[in-house]
């Protein structure tokens, strides 16, 4: 229990379950109220993003009270099988809810939606309303149905659909940085992943779409965008009758909506990210120098067994290769403890990569076997589970120590960073990012900075988490 607390403080879970705050418009302009709540990955908080969108145009406002939404959404994850626990509770809370008010209607939204499509609602009787990924656009239609009294569901999966033409409503935004979805779906076929099952065929949106969101953002004030994608050095678009878009020519479009909008991207698979996407980042200062690199594992025999179709060698050649062309980048990585036979040689072969890369920052899990992968077909889940979590817990110390290091190497540098407003612990400091994706903590002083500033900051003190530092005029 101790060591799974440890490793989702590592994996950034405070954004899971959160709930969007009410729509900036008087509310009572709303005759019915949504409620929504958002877990797993990054494309999960985006499109719901889509989904309130969808709702709003249909007369929903947004509320942050579940107790008096006329429809509560739970936009679930199905990437390992406590996320799909997590959810399953949730909803037990909602039965209490509902039993009050009877007319309340409940959906689950997202992987889950897709991976159980109509058994959730034998499973989950409080459930009315089923929903998968690439059905969103179909909502108003289930609603209308559920209202009836009829289960509702829809989870066809789609080989085009990208929501390109919604303009995501940005819920509970800091008003600087955004999320443009690029794309969806993954083709790869990790062994150990339920995204392909989930999420269907990897599908490109629609480069114009893209930069106009981006454009959009920025005359609102935004400051930063992030595109996302399962595997965005996949992304490939080909408009009729002109060259096709890759993603090297994506993030230099985007790049050129403003010198002043700061680009990032999210995730990238160490087979797909060209030279020509290193070379596109050196060449504009405002495409940020971090890459999140997943690894997985170190050892060429497990890569193999996960499908990840590269090798240790070469995942270590392509560290080399970003640390030769974007010196100082930063680099983050996910990796996965106890896999299906994986013996200590082979772990220790995770921590020594580990070492090697350097990385600033990771997101560890242990293995958790997914029914229906291509592992939980070919291979028996036979790491004890004690093994799977002191394997990890080694993985979340090497990594803290790593972060550490790495910030202590930045201790006297001075940075660009973007202030995102203000720190949490004091009134009178800020916090921003600099390039490499590393919080920064600075007080305030006397100068007359806002949200959305640009400022160069000295850095001075670090903690495992964050640099500190003072403003430099
Ligand atoms: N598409 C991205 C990629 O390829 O890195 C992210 C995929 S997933 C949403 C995020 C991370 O969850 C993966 O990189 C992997 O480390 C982890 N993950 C996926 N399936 C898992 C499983 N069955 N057990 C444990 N961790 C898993
Ligand atoms: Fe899953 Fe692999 Fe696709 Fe990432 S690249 S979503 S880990 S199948």
């Amino acid at each position: 229990m101790e060591m799974l607390d440890i490793a989702a403080k590592v994996h950034d879970e405070k954004r899971q379950g959160e709930a969007y705050a009410p729509f900036e418009k008087d509310l009572n302009a709303y005759q019915k109220k949504f409620y929504i709540e958002s877990y797993g990955c990054q494309m999960n908080f985006s499109d719901s993003e889509i989904v309130a969108s969808i709702l709003n145009n249909e007369g929903f406002g947004a509320t942050r009270n579940y107790e008096e939404a006329d429809l509560v959404l739970l936009n679930t994850c199905s990437i390992r099988e406590k996320a799909e626990q997590t959810v399953r509770k949730r909803l037990t809370e909602f039965r209490k809810i509902k039993e009050a008010r009877p007319g309340m209607l409940v959906g689950v939204l997202g992987c889950m939606a897709e991976r159980l499509k109509a058994k959730l609602l034998e499973e989950e009787k409080l459930v009315d309303l089923v929903v998968g990924p690439d059905a969103y656009r179909s909502l108003p239609g289930l609603i209308e149905e559920a209202e009836t009294g009829q289960k509702a569901v829809n989870v066809l999966l789609s080989r085009d659909e990208t929501y390109a033409d919604i303009s995501p409503v940005r819920l509970d935004s800091n008003g600087i940085t955004a999320f443009i979805s690029i794309m969806r779906g993954c083709n790869n076929m990790c062994s150990f992943c339920v995204v392909p099952f989930t999420r269907g065929r990897e599908r490109s949106r629609d480069a114009h779409s893209i930069v106009a969101e981006a454009q959009d953002l920025y005359n609102r004030g935004f400051k930063e965008v992030t595109l996302l994608g399962q595997n965005v050095d996949s992304y490939y678009w080909t408009p009729d009758l002109a060259e096709p878009v890759t993603f090297a020519k994506l993030l230099e479009m985007v790049a050129l909506v403003s010198p002043e909008l700061r680009v990032r991207f999210s995730t990238s698979h160490p087979k797909d990210i060209t030279e020509d996407v290193l070379r596109t980042m050196a060449k504009y200062e405002n495409i940020c120098k971090y890459i999140h690199l997943p690894v997985q594992s170190g050892n060429t025999r497990i890569l193999q067994l996960m499908n990840r179709t590269y090798t240790r060698e070469w995942y270590m050649a392509k560290v080399r290769q970003i640390r030769e062309i974007l010196p100082g980048c930063g680099i983050s990585s996910d990796v996965i403890t106890g896999f299906c036979t994986e013996t200590e040689e082979e772990h220790q072969d995770t921590l020594s990569i580990m070492e090697f890369s350097e990385y600033d920052m990771s997101y560890m899990f242990f293995y958790s076997e997914r029914p229906g992968t291509l592992a939980a077909r070919r291979y028996k889940d036979d790491i004890p589970e004690s093994i799977k979590k002191r394997r990890l817990q080694e993985i979340v110390e090497l990594q803290g120590r790593l972060s550490l290091e790495s910030n202590k190497r930045d201790i006297g540098k001075t940075f660009k960073v973007l202030i995102e407003g203000e720190s949490k612990r004091s009134e009178k400091d800020w916090m921003g990012r600099n390039t490499h994706n590393k919080v920064v903590v600075f007080n305030k002083g006397n100068h007359n900075y806002s949200k959305g500033d640009y400022v160069i900051v000295k850095v001075n003190d670090c903690t495992q988490a964050t640099l500190l530092g003072e403003i430099i005029n």
